[in-house]
Formats: structure tokens, sequence, C-alpha cells
């Protein structure tokens, strides 16, 4: 008999291990617990903005879910409880993703009713100057809504005249930027988005993968430190960031279910964020581009995307 393999989630990291299913089934029993369409992160705000029909990416119409939701799980007995009862494993691979902060309206897990609560709103307030909130309040922007951003520093891990100079396009383009930090006394303008980042999911600890409040620890080669049978991808693991970090992971794990076992190399990765009307800001490490170039770049990646994880 096959070992079954368990896949839960439809996060960045387990689409890219469903493309492999073909070769994964001749190895193993595969069962997949999960939603049948997901939101592509990296498209979303395009959607916000007008200027993408739809960031929802769909399981392949050959996989069929044994259930919807992970409950809970017992690494030790290698079961996990769904909302359609007790599925065992021999090998599992975690690809939840993790959760907002709770401030306002959270981002992740992120879903299509609240894109479209997001579009019908008129005004937003975004609390955070990352990555996610800068994007968000140039999406917002774009699409008329009138935008209120807090952030007590804009992009902080990038060199501070980048910051400087996107918070001078942020307000050029009609953001009110607060530098200070959200403490959500007064009565917000709009919608309060929250792209402060995220946190852990209680499961986690209940079920003994994590200690309370942390993300879950990894090995080199994205297995649980403890229950090497359980593989971790995306916003779960710990050691990893990002989007990127989450399709990276998960073309690894998937090397690694099918015998390609090599440790997990963490590598410099490429971010573009779209900003005013046709230009982008790429980053890769410290080095920064903004322009044009850097836009039609981003659309080229996220129409491959798109197209590749809609069925
Ligand atoms: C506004 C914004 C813009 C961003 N832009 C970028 C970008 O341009 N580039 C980039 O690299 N990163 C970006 N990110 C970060 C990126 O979204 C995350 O790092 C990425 O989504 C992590 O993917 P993941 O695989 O961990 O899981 P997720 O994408 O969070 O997906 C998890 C999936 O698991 C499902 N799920 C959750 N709980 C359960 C359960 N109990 N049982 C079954 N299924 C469950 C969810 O429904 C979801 O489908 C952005 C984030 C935000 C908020």
């Amino acid at each position: 008999m096959k070992p079954r393999l368990v896949l839960v989630g439809l996060g960045h990291g387990q689409l890219e291990i469903l493309a492999r299913i073909e070769q994964l089934r001749e190895r193993y029993e595969v069962g997949y617990v999960g939603l049948d369409e997901t939101i592509y992160t990296g498209a979303f705000p395009q959607v916000i903005a007008n200027e993408m029909a739809s960031a929802v990416v769909n399981l392949r119409p050959d996989v069929t879910p044994v259930a919807s939701r992970l409950v809970s799980l017992d690494p030790v007995k290698r079961i996990i409880e769904t909302d359609q009862g007790m599925i065992a494993y021999d090998h599992l691979v975690l690809a939840t993703g993790a959760k907002s902060r709770g401030i306002g309206t959270g981002l992740k897990p992120m879903t299509d009713v609240a894109i479209e609560h997001i579009q019908a709103s008129r005004a937003v307030t975004i609390v955070g100057g990352g990555k996610a909130g800068v994007e968000l309040a140039f999406a917002c922007v774009r699409s008329k809504q009138h935008v209120t951003l807090y952030a007590k520093q804009i992009l902080p891990d990038l060199p501070k005249r980048v910051g400087r100079h996107i918070a001078r396009r942020l307000v050029a383009s009609g953001v009110t930027l607060i530098a200070q930090q959200y403490e959500g006394g007064d009565a917000p303008d709009g919608l309060v988005l929250d792209a402060t980042g995220v946190v852990p999911v209680e499961w986690w600890h209940r079920s003994g993968l994590a200690e309370e409040g942390s993300f879950i620890p990894t090995d080199a080669y994205l297995r649980h430190t403890t229950y090497q049978d359980i593989y971790i991808t995306g916003d779960m693991a710990m050691g990893l960031n990002g989007g990127v970090d989450a399709v990276r992971s998960g073309r690894h794990v998937a090397s690694a279910l099918l015998g390609d076992e090599k440790p997990y190399k963490q590598r410099t990765s490429l971010n573009i964020l779209l900003t005013t009307p046709g230009h982008a800001l790429l980053t890769f490490g410290r080095l920064t581009w903004h322009g044009r170039c850097s836009y039609w770049i981003k659309r080229q990646i996220d129409r491959r995307y798109m197209q590749k994880f809609t069925h």
C-alpha cells in the first residue's frame, strides 16, 4: 500500500505542490483538505484598483477535497481533525497561512468577499507602512478612494531615501499620511485595513506544533523540527517570509516528497509593488528601482501566475 500524503490548505506553496500531483500520485495516496479556490495576493490590489478582473485562483479540477477545513491535529498519532471527521496521514503538508493581527478588517486570510468590501468602501484607513500597506494605499488611491495611511515609517526594510521618495509619491497621489501608530480612538475614515503583518493561528500551539504566540519551527528541509513527517510552507514557517518564499517553499517540498532531499536555501527575492499609474517599485534586497519597466515586469509575472493557476 502507498503511504498516505495529506495536503492541507490552498496556500501559494500548495498550488505548486498540486501542480505535480500526477507524479505524487505514483508514490502516495494523496488527499487534499481545503477550499477549492483562493486569492493570489500578488494581484488583489490590482483588483481593488479595477486593473484586473479577478485574483481568484482554483484547485485543479482533478482534485476533490476530502474536507474543507482542518480543525486540529495530533502529530503523535498522525491524525488531523477536519470538518468531515478524522483523517490519518503518513506525510502531511501544511499550507494554511497565518492571520492578520486583528486591527479592523484583516487582510489575511484574504477572501473574495473582503475584496468586494474594500472596493465598495468610499474611504479606507490603512494601518502599516510596510510593502503590503504601501501597495494597498496606492491601489486604493488609484481607484479614487480616499486613503489615510498610518505608518511611523514608510518601507522600513528599505534604505531611508527610498522610503522618503515613496512617502512623497503617496502624498502627491492624495494619500493622507499620518506618521504615528494607529490607536483606534478617533472615528476612522471608512474601512480600517490591517496591514501590520501576520501573527500565528491558535491551533498551531494547541496541536503542539509551536510555542504559544510563535510561528512553526522547521529544519533545513522545511520539516517540523520534532515531527519530521510534517512539512510546513509559506507564512506558517518561522524562517519563511512573504509570498515569494511561500511559492519557493512549495516547490522545494514537492521535490522533497518526490525524493530530492536537499536543504532549502534562503535567497534574496525580487519584490515588485505597484505605485502610481504605470509605475512600480522593484526591490531586490536593498537594491531598488522605481519606474515603468518594473511595472511591466510585475504585470507579466501576475498574468503568467493567474494563467497557470486558473483552471
Ligand atoms: C496586501 C498584500 C499584498 C501582498 N503582496 C505580496 C507580493 O506582492 N509579493 C509577495 O511575495 N508577498 C505578498 N504578500 C504576502 C503574501 O500574501 C503571503 O506571504 C502569502 O500569501 C503566504 O502564502 P501562504 O502559502 O502561507 O498562505 P495563504 O496565501 O495565506 O493561503 C492559505 C490558504 O489556506 C486556507 N486555510 C486557512 N486555514 C485553513 C484551515 N484550517 N484548513 C484548510 N485551509 C485553510 C486559506 O483559506 C487560504 O486559501 C502580500 C500580502 C498582503 C496582505
